[in-house]
């Protein structure tokens, strides 16, 4: 079959390769998280098959259905949590995800604070940032992420990194710039940046991690 999941990584990762070498990266250095949020996990197996380990869903609930038995298959795979998060879930996000991306206000972060302490696991965390500072969207305002890495840290959350999700209508470059920048202001290693039409300047843009799903699993159904 032509457009397999196994060939379609494949394809990305090449894709991920180049854009390293452009910038002068090791793509070895950039993680390829393979979103499959709406795909059955028949899909996610295939990818499993090829060697591939980590994943992004972006609701507990699902994730919750889902991965249990493909763990069971692979105990090595890696989940994250791409998608908001209510207070109310965080007990299950973080028994749930070995990764949490979406640290967005102070609620989530304490309600995730004490969960981990209360269950001794310890997802990493990346900070949301809203760099459009769109209305609408999920995310930390630029201006106020020094103030919430101080409070993830005074909560002894394991925060990693910044992640953002541009303005659809704007060019994202700019957007992964200003992610780049604020990360190396609050010491954070990781950068979350990059989706199937972007991934590229993302990795050229210093992403740590990019976040691909229908480059990889094809269209999702619409809702
Ligand atoms: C769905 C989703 C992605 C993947 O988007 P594609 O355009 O299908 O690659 C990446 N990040 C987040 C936060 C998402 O919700």
């Amino acid at each position: 079959m032509t457009n397999s999941v196994a060939q379609r990584l494949s394809q990305v990762k090449e894709r991920m390769e180049k854009a390293a070498r452009n910038a002068g990266r090791d793509a070895k250095d950039i993680e390829l998280v393979a979103v499959s949020k709406t795909h059955p996990t028949e899909r996610i197996a295939e990818a499993l098959d090829a060697g591939h380990r980590s994943f992004g869903e972006n609701r507990v609930q699902e994730a919750m259905a889902k991965f249990p038995e493909l763990r069971a298959r692979f105990p090595d795979l890696e989940l994250h949590l791409v998608g908001p998060l209510q207070s109310n879930k965080a007990a299950d996000a973080v028994a749930t995800f070995d990764v949490i991306q979406t640290v967005d206000r102070e609620k989530i972060a304490r309600a995730l604070a004490k969960e981990m302490e209360r269950q001794g696991r310890s997802p990493r965390c990346f900070l949301q940032v809203n760099t459009g500072e769109e209305p609408q969207k999920a995310g930390v305002a630029p201006g106020d992420v020094g103030a919430m890495v101080a409070l993830c840290r005074d909560l002894g959350l394991p925060l990693r990194g910044l992640m953002c999700i541009p303005p659809v209508e704007e060019p994202p470059a700019p957007h992964f710039a200003l992610l780049r920048q604020l990360a190396q202001r609050h010491e954070l290693p990781l950068l979350s940046m990059g989706m199937s039409n972007d991934f590229e300047t993302a990795v050229e843009l210093g992403a740590s991690h990019v976040r691909v799903g229908t480059a990889i699993f094809g269209e999702r159904p619409k809702p």
